[in-house]
């Protein structure tokens, strides 16, 4: 038996997303990457005016906010489409704006309750692969296979500047890897749920590797897995 509950975390551009996506579709799961809650979010708090340092009514909002992940109702290269509060946030919460203020947001314990809460509901309803920086550590600590995706910070910045590029983006490398740092440094050091790698996760340096070659070692692992007796 295959293992129903994948937790794939890593930092910031280190293949989770795509990696998480091709492996779900190949074994037929549900695909749930826990980033866009934590965008959604900050989007909600940066379109209503919430200072992102008030802590209670940033709090408040991810409590309240309806956050819905679809399939993509759209054609536009979408991996699925999110939805706050009925609003289409799909590109809207990979902005800029969102990148340099969703770290600070989901230091927040209360943020993190209220949306850990709705990830758990969502794993709860099927074989799942879900993304993040805290599932195997915290939202899926019995999830029955653990990944750890990790590559240098400057082949991390390098991959999103590309992206951010074949977007028709004019960026600047050097503004992207510190933005990266950055991102870094704040999720890996707050005090809830910082990103750490759990005890029992399997670590892929996907540094020079292709996404083919990390999702064909994350088949390895699922394969390997799903041969272990209980
Ligand atoms: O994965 P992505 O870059 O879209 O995540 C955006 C931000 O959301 C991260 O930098 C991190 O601060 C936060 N996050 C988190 N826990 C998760 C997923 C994302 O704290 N499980």
């Amino acid at each position: 038996m295959n293992p129903a509950t994948i937790a794939i975390d890593g930092p910031a551009s280190s293949g989770k997303s795509t990696v998480g996506e091709l492996l779900a579709q190949r074994l037929g799961y549900l695909y749930f990457d826990t980033g866009v809650m934590y965008r959604a979010v900050t989007w909600a708090a940066l379109d209503r005016d919430i200072p992102i340092e008030d802590e209670p009514a940033v709090t408040a909002l991810a409590q309240q906010l309806r956050i819905k992940v679809t399939p993509p109702t759209l054609d536009d290269g979408r991996q699925y489409t999110v939805l706050a509060d009925g609003t289409d946030v799909t590109w809207a919460i990979r902005a800029p704006e969102v990148n340099g203020n969703v770290s600070p947001v989901s230091a927040y314990a209360g943020v993190r309750e209220a949306l850990v809460r709705q990830q758990r509901q969502v794993a709860a309803q099927g074989p799942v692969v879900m993304v993040g920086r805290d599932i195997g550590t915290v939202v899926l600590p019995d999830a029955e296979l653990k990944v750890y995706l990790d590559a240098s910070v400057e082949e991390r910045a390098r991959r999103r500047w590309l992206e951010e590029q074949a977007r028709g983006k004019e960026v600047d490398y050097d503004v992207v890897l510190a933005s990266m740092r950055r991102r870094d440094g704040i999720d890996s050091t707050r005090q809830v749920s910082p990103l750490r790698v759990a005890e029992d996760a399997v670590v892929l340096d996907t540094t020079g590797l292709s996404i083919e070659d990390v999702l064909a070692e994350a088949e390895r692992l699922v394969e390997e897995q799903g041969c272990r007796p209980d």
